[in-house]
C-alpha cells in the first residue's frame, strides 16, 4: 500500500490530507491513551476536530464494522466449525476486547477520510 490511497492513510493512521502526520500519540496495541488523539495534524496543521461531536460518524462505522463482524465470526465458528456456542462467543467477546481500540481508531481514521481529501501538496510541505 503506497501513500496517495485512502487506504493507506486509514490503516496507518495517517491524516488524510497529507498522509504524514498521525491521527493518535501512542500504538493501537500499546493501551496507553488510546482514545486520545491529536487535534490538528503535526505535517499539514489539518484540524482534526472541526465541529463538536463530529465522530458520532465514526460510532455508526464502528457499529456496522462490529456488528457484521459477530455475525460473520458466529456462522464461521458455530456453522461451519461446529464450535460450542459457549466456546464461540467466549472467543469472540475476547477478540472484541482485544480489537476494541483498533476499530475505535479504525472508524475513526474512516470517518476522518470521507470529510477530509488528499492534497497531494501538503504532503510535500516541510
Ligand atoms: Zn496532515
Amino acid at each position: 500500500m503506497k501513500k496517495g490511497s485512502n487506504l493507506y492513510a486509514i490503516t496507518k493512521f495517517k491524516c488524510p490530507r497529507c498522509h504524514e502526520g498521525d491521527l493518535f500519540p501512542s500504538a493501537t496495541f500499546s493501551f496507553e491513551r488510546s482514545f486520545d488523539m491529536h487535534k490538528r495534524c503535526s505535517h499539514c496543521d489539518a484540524n482534526f476536530f472541526p465541529e463538536p461531536g463530529f465522530y458520532y460518524g465514526a460510532m455508526f462505522i464502528s457499529y456496522i464494522f462490529s456488528g457484521f463482524f459477530c455475525i460473520f465470526f458466529l456462522v464461521i465458528t458455530m456453522l461451519a466449525l461446529k464450535w460450542n456456542a459457549a466456546v464461540a462467543i467466549g472467543s469472540l467477546l475476547l477478540i472484541m476486547a482485544i480489537y476494541f481500540v483498533w476499530l475505535f481508531r479504525f472508524a475513526r481514521a474512516i470517518w476522518l477520510s470521507i470529510n477530509l481529501k488528499y492534497d497531494p501538496s501538503m504532503s510535500k510541505k516541510d
